[in-house]
């Protein structure tokens, strides 16, 4: 390997997507490993956006890239390059093409090219198109309109060495003479990425699968251009749980959905990264580990199955483990992605305060939410029905015994826990007779934190105040 090979080149990767609706999930993976692969070995990761194609490419849907890139925490370095503002430079590569003898221009109109196919498939010859202008005299080309095809060899092979799929060779007889530049001087998308890819220092091209007849023919283009060809890393596709190919019908396939559905980007990054990689048996891991584990070695050939069940784990154990300050910012991020209503100033004191006793068991922002009731609502408390069913007559009588007990308790779990277990002895119940009407007390509800977590996030005077209205 020669010293400046892109294998030993500090390492240069990017994402590379074309802004032409949501971003896929795929996608996100896609910008995950470049990421990865990118901050493991301390080098550059970019993002570009292929805009080249001005009839698809919309602004809205830019926009979705660079907000789904930054919900799930894919920092790119240095700003994001417009592919469509590099066009002046992809003709000017076609020319030096031309220059080089590696490209030639072709005068054969659209109705030519279909004649030649309709008596190629008549005479069950190859339909690849071999243009009568590809070895013409220049003397001879007319004043009219030309594309600009590269000359592409006609024997011999292209052998991609592929880091996912091993050694892939092509028979060039298979490859016809792409067109590189069109003839209203816009360049295709097969010579753009080439040149952005070499003009931007990439050393390590890793993308989806479905790339992989490209690299072959781009990999024609660097050769004639004399350029050094990247590491190619072809990624298996994301299919959906049944084994097919994903789409809608499986459920969310756009990254800001499952922002908006409530998962939290870090158990996202988790499990996007066990999606087709594995590092031993690590199933959850955080991104520093990612980071540090990544390889390309460690990405399988098998197409990846998108697991709600696991992903769903993964962002419980994920939530469990978040610092309280970065999940609740994160969760009221998501509140404003859901287009849910904002907390108030004081719902937001008394959620980070009740962050402890909900980080459990939830596996997205709507559980935990949904745990976080009895601190989000105020007073009058609404009492749902199966709650109700708990404030009969005798459990109102023991609550308003027990708000007395409660004015000079100090309030810590070791004080009222003694309070609360006498009165439920006195009464001859057990404690859980005494905690569910506490709960539609306190909550309204019958699934709640414990009465003690309750208690102490909303404070005495709330507690007590809830207790003497449900006593009533
Ligand atoms: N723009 C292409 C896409 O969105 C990616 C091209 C590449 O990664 O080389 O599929």
């Amino acid at each position: 390997m020669s010293a400046s090979s892109p294998a030993a080149r500090p390492v240069v990767t990017r994402i590379a997507p074309s802004p032409t609706g949501y971003m896929h999930i795929g996608t996100a993976r896609t910008a995950l490993f470049n990421w990865l692969f990118a901050r493991h070995h301390g080098g550059t990761f970019l993002l570009r956006i292929e805009d080249t194609d001005r009839e698809r490419s919309t602004p809205e849907a830019t926009a979705a890239i660079l907000r789904g890139m930054t919900w799930l925490g894919l920092d790119w370095d240095g700003e994001a390059v417009s592919q469509f503002e590099q066009r002046h430079r992809h003709a000017e590569v076609a020319h030096e093409m031309l220059a080089r003898g590696a490209a030639y221009k072709c005068f054969s109109s659209q109705a030519e090219i279909e004649a030649f196919r309709e008596a190629a498939t008549a005479e069950k010859r190859s339909t690849l198109f071999r243009s009568p202008w590809r070895d013409a005299d220049p003397v001879t080309h007319p004043d009219e309109p030309y594309v600009i095809r590269m000359k592409a060899p006609l024997t011999g092979e292209t052998v991609i060495d592929d880091k996912v799929q091993g050694v892939v060779t092509f028979q060039n007889e298979q490859l016809d003479d792409m067109v590189v530049l069109r003839s209203d001087g816009t360049p295709t998308y097969m010579l753009a990425v080439v040149v952005d890819d070499h003009d931007m220092g990439v050393t390590h091209v890793i993308r989806g699968d479905d790339h992989l007849n490209n690299a072959a023919r781009q990999t024609m283009v660097y050769q004639a251009m004399g350029w050094e060809i990247p590491v190619w890393a072809h990624i298996p596709l994301i299919f959906g749980p049944d084994g097919k190919k994903l789409s809608k019908r499986h459920g969310a396939t756009g990254v800001e959905e499952y922002q908006a559905m409530g998962y939290p980007a870090a158990g996202m990054r988790n499990y996007l990264t066990r999606l087709g990689w594995a590092h031993g048996d690590a199933e959850f891991f955080t991104t520093e580990q990612a980071q540090e584990w990544f390889s390309l070695e460690g990405i399988g050939r098998a197409p990846a199955r998108l697991d709600f069940k696991k992903l769903d784990n993964l962002c419980g154990q994920h939530i469990a483990a978040a610092d309280d300050a970065a999940l609740l910012h994160e969760i009221l991020a998501y509140l404003e992605a859901a287009a849910l209503p904002p907390l108030s100033e004081a719902q937001v004191s008394l959620l980070s305060q009740a962050l402890y006793c909900l980080k459990d068991r939830a596996k997205k922002f709507p559980e935990l939410l949904e745990k976080a009731h009895f601190c989000l609502t105020s007073r009058p408390i609404e009492i749902e029905e199966a709650a109700a069913k708990n404030l009969d007559a005798v459990s109102r009588g023991i609550l308003q015994e027990l708000t007395p007990r409660l004015q000079n308790a100090s309030w810590t779990k070791d004080t009222l826990e003694p309070i609360l277990t006498e009165l439920a002895a006195a009464h001859g119940i057990g404690f859980g007779k005494l905690a569910s009407p506490l709960r539609a007390a306190l909550a309204g509800r019958t699934a709640t934190p414990s009465v003690y977590d309750m208690m102490l996030v909303i404070g005495k005077d709330e507690t007590i105040a809830r207790l003497e209205e449900a006593a009533l």
